[in-house]
């Protein structure tokens, strides 16, 4: 019972989501602006994307009422989520559009289908991944090249922000890594020598048309994305345009409907690798809210509703501070104080995004900040101002 192909859906009617996450929340008031109602299908009742939504479906991911209701619901669903069981996309691909399709989400939900897939598109994207070696078991740790160390140990699922992945520099100390992992399938990648990191976000319509975002800059700290800039400043423009062409060269052999985002590594001596995609919009994505024509949550809603995609272009250049829960302030009698929004919003070009969450655990992404100015440098100076306010 293949759902009928359904030309594009206008507004008003009901797109859905799998996620109940911030870019959940940010994808649900993006296609709320344009006319949209949104349900959400997350298992937790206290979400953030659950209280912008129009419908809260509280089930597990794979609970097949609550997709049946959701694809019933929806003309059109998407994930928020890159660990959604690709069997639950494939569920709802029977019932109504789906966009990513299952087995583009499975390829970005293990890092060795990713690699692999990376591996195949190179000789067109003219980019490769990190060398890397696939870990099943303690005795392939023996037979990993030797070329490999010092390399990073990653689990093949389920890691993000750093989790999941040990940096060893040598063959023992992946041996003694792997021991700690439980036997989860790895792959043990040479660690490259970086000189910084950006990723290209782009979009895909059913039609196969695409478009890309201008090249974001990013800056980890503890593994965890602590700012972007864009236009990135220090890529040439040789590299910008190999890896907007590498992205779009991806984006097209996956066959891929919606927002992708692609990291990629610049090297030290100017060449490029590719580390990881994400079939979503994406954290280093976020400034496109207030710096481009079309944010990538509304580029989403475009993509899904099977609507053309909207103008990439970046009206204004833009720094973006992720603001984790460290920043919160507790008192000697234990009372949590907010950060100092108020000052953070009276620096030039402040945009605020708060997620709604209610517990600032070290580490959680509670929010983000966009600073915009006519210039990157004044961007830049708002970000320092805003790093010296919330310490
Ligand atoms: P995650 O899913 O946690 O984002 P990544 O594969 O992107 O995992 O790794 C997190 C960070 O670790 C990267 O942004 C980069 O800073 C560093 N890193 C990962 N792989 C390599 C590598 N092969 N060489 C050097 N640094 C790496
Ligand atoms: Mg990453």
């Amino acid at each position: 019972t293949r759902h009928p192909f359904i030309p594009s859906a206008t507004p008003p009617t009901w797109l859905g989501v799998m996620g109940g996450g911030q870019l959940g929340r940010m994808f649900v008031h993006a296609a709320q602006a344009m006319g949209y109602k949104v349900a959400v299908l997350e298992p937790a009742q206290d979400c953030p994307a659950g209280h912008a939504a129009d419908h809260l479906l509280s089930a597990d991911y794979a609970d097949q009422t609550a997709l049946a209701e959701l694809a019933a619901q929806c003309v059109a669903v998407t994930t928020e989520f890159e660990n959604v069981p690709a069997q639950s996309m494939a569920f709802l691909a029977e019932r109504t559009f789906v966009a990513p399709s299952a087995a583009c989400v499975s390829i970005a939900q293990d890092r060795i289908e990713e690699k692999r897939f990376f591996t195949e598109c190179a000789s067109t994207s003219g980019v490769l991944p990190a060398p890397y070696h696939v870990i099943n078991s303690a005795a392939d740790i023996d037979t990993a090249p030797d070329a490999l160390f010092p390399g990073i140990l990653k689990t093949a699922r389920m890691g993000y922000d750093g989790k999941g992945q040990v940096r060893v520099k040598t063959r023992q100390e992946a041996r003694d890594a792997y021991a700690g992992m439980k036997a989860a399938v790895c792959v043990l990648e040479k660690m490259l020598p970086l000189a910084f990191e950006i990723s290209v976000l782009a979009a895909r319509g059913v039609d196969g048309q695409s478009v890309v975002y201008p090249i974001a800059e990013n800056v980890h700290r503890n593994g965890i994305l602590f700012t972007t800039t864009a236009p990135s400043p220090h890529v040439t423009p040789e590299s910008a345009r190999k890896a907007q062409d590498a992205t779009l060269t991806i984006i097209e052999k996956l066959g891929y409907v919606g927002v992708l985002c692609i990291e990629f590594f610049v090297l030290q001596d100017g060449s490029l690798a590719v580390n990881e995609m994400a079939p979503r919009p994406h954290n280093s994505g976020h400034y496109t809210i207030d710096a481009c024509v079309t944010s990538q949550f509304a580029q989403q809603a475009r993509a899904m509703a099977q609507l053309p995609l909207g103008d990439v272009r970046q009206h204004s250049p833009a720094v973006m501070l992720n603001i984790l829960g460290d920043i919160w302030f507790k008192d000697s009698s234990g009372a949590l104080h907010e950060p100092a929004w108020d000052k953070v919003l009276g620096l030039p070009g402040a945009y605020l995004h708060l997620y709604g969450k209610d517990e600032p655990r070290p580490g959680r992404k509670m929010g983000h900040v966009t600073f915009v100015a006519p210039t990157l440098a004044k961007a830049q100076q708002s970000l320092l101002a805003a790093c010296a306010i919330l310490g």
